[in-house]
């Protein structure tokens, strides 16, 4: 995955003009299917509310659930393994794997795995690992990575969809037609479906109270994939855990509509234990996770359910592609949860924004996104991690707003510079500013001297 900064592969992205339009449609599309569910429920709010108390009070008592959930998933036949990080977290799904000289896994969408690297880390030990939601499997054969959380290849066209499959499965030549590529799809699934060792799952929600699990998607193959293997692995992020079953009633309704404005996801699915001579095995990873809850300026963020709301309203999401983030989760949560992780690499995500507040307004468990990105700008400027180019003008635009006089004469200057000095003293390729925007035409009188033309013109007026 690339490292360099947003603003740099953001630049990638919107070098195709049409490309980033048409992004910025599909997904604003799916923002309005989201709009259109949500104003049908006249509960709305109030379930967001109660989501994000739920959420809330099972952070506060994380390590209490964890226990509670791993004694009642036990109890019914899984065994709940604890991994810190990334690397053991891979390290506890190769052991797996190797106890039944496992070959080929076939595994449902799981940001966490994403997280983690999984697939490239068992590719390395010669183990075949197929992803089965469609979108992660035409990212998987492009050899790219997810662009979104939900629609990891929204960034794809279906000709594009068409030139890869006619590659790697044998399709026609050509052929754009989404029915015929999708049943194509299927079929070559489905024999990776049979042929597999082990199904991997992500998990939605993890239940406390009864020890089970949800997984949803719309396209049923997280059942498929664990239902014909005996060895199931569902990961998660320790933030996935709910007290209660009833607490599925208001997730379960919030999710799906928030993310792609359907009233329910196609299939949700319930894992209470293993299945018949079957072994489920849960691994739950803290990953960075714990920092964060012992972050009272970021805690907010483990509240996330991952339904790619924020991503499909943002404007900057929209407009520059998930892949300019460089994280495994993109947008405006995305740009919370990376610098939690490694602030210095990932510095310039919180300025990817431009504090609209849209995210905020679109969260189903009421994240204050907004104000913890703005947070984050002041982190990173604490810890010293801005360039030169941004502190040295913030710092000469402090001291000189601090003097009416100073901000005055200098106000003058500029309006004199915009209005003699040539075009390309701004528009120029050191100036990234310039590139895309033009500078507002300059005023005669500063907003000052109008006001005491007004003030005067009052008084004499009476
Ligand atoms: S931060 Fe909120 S809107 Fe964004 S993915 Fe998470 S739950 Fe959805």
């Amino acid at each position: 995955m690339k490292t360099a900064q947003h603003p740099e592969q953001a630049a990638e992205f919107v070098a195709n003009d049409a490309r980033a339009h048409w992004h910025d449609q599909a997904l604003w599309f799916v923002r309005e299917k989201r709009d259109r569910m949500a104003v049908s429920l006249p509960e709305w709010e109030q379930l967001r509310d109660t989501a994000s108390q739920i959420k809330l009070h099972t952070v506060s008592r994380m390590a209490d659930y964890l226990e509670e959930f791993e004694r009642n998933a036990t109890k019914l036949g899984a065994v709940v393994h604890w991994a810190k990080d990334a690397q053991e977290h891979n390290e506890i799904v190769l052991s797996l794997l190797k106890k039944i000289d496992a070959k080929r896994i076939v595994k449902s969408k799981s940001m966490l795995t994403e997280e983690c690297h999984l697939n490239p880390f068992l590719e390395e030990q010669g183990i075949e690992v197929v992803d089965t939601d469609l979108g992660e499997r035409i990212v998987q054969l492009r050899k790219e990575a997810p662009s979104h959380i939900v629609l990891p290849a929204i960034h794809i066209k279906k000709e594009e969809v068409s030139e890869t499959f006619h590659e790697h499965l044998q399709t026609e030549a050509g052929n754009n037609d989404p029915n015929y590529l999708t049943e194509a799809a299927r079929n070559h699934l489905r024999e990776k479906f049979v042929a597999a060792d082990a199904g991997i799952t992500g998990v939605n929600f993890a239940i406390a109270e009864t020890g089970g699990l949800v997984v949803c998607t719309n396209e049923g193959n997280a059942d498929l994939g664990v239902s014909l293997p005996k060895l199931h692995i569902a990961c998660m992020g320790i933030e996935k855990l709910v007290p209660k079953a009833a607490d599925l009633s208001v997730f379960l309704r919030l999710l799906a509509r928030s993310a792609t404005g359907q009233p329910i996801t196609t299939y949700s699915s319930h894992f209470h234990g293993p299945r018949p001579g079957g072994e489920l095995h849960i691994i739950l990873v803290d990953n960075g996770r714990s920092n964060l809850m012992g972050s009272s300026q970021f805690r907010n963020s483990l509240k996330c359910i991952r339904c790619g709301a924020c991503m499909n309203t943002c404007p900057v999401y929209r407009r520059s592609g998930g892949h300019s983030y460089g994280t495994t989760v993109p947008g405006p949560i995305g740009s919370i949860l990376a610098p939690s992780r490694d602030s210095k690499q990932h510095k310039s995500l919180p300025f990817a924004c431009t504090l609209c507040g849209s995210c905020t307004d679109v969260c189903p468990v009421k994240i204050d996104l907004h104000h913890e990105l703005l947070e984050w700008r002041g982190e990173i400027r604490k810890r010293g991690q801005l360039p030169i180019s941004k502190t040295l003008p913030m710092k000469f635009t402090s001291w000189m707003m601090q003097s009416p006089w100073l901000f005055g004469v200098v106000g003058a200057i500029g309006r004199w510079c915009l209005r003699h000095f040539p075009r390309w003293a701004i528009y120029h390729g050191l100036n990234p500013w310039g590139k895309q925007r033009e500078m507002p035409e300059s005023p005669k009188q500063s907003f000052r001297e109008l006001y005491q033309i007004h003030e005067s013109k009052k008084a004499s007026d009476e």
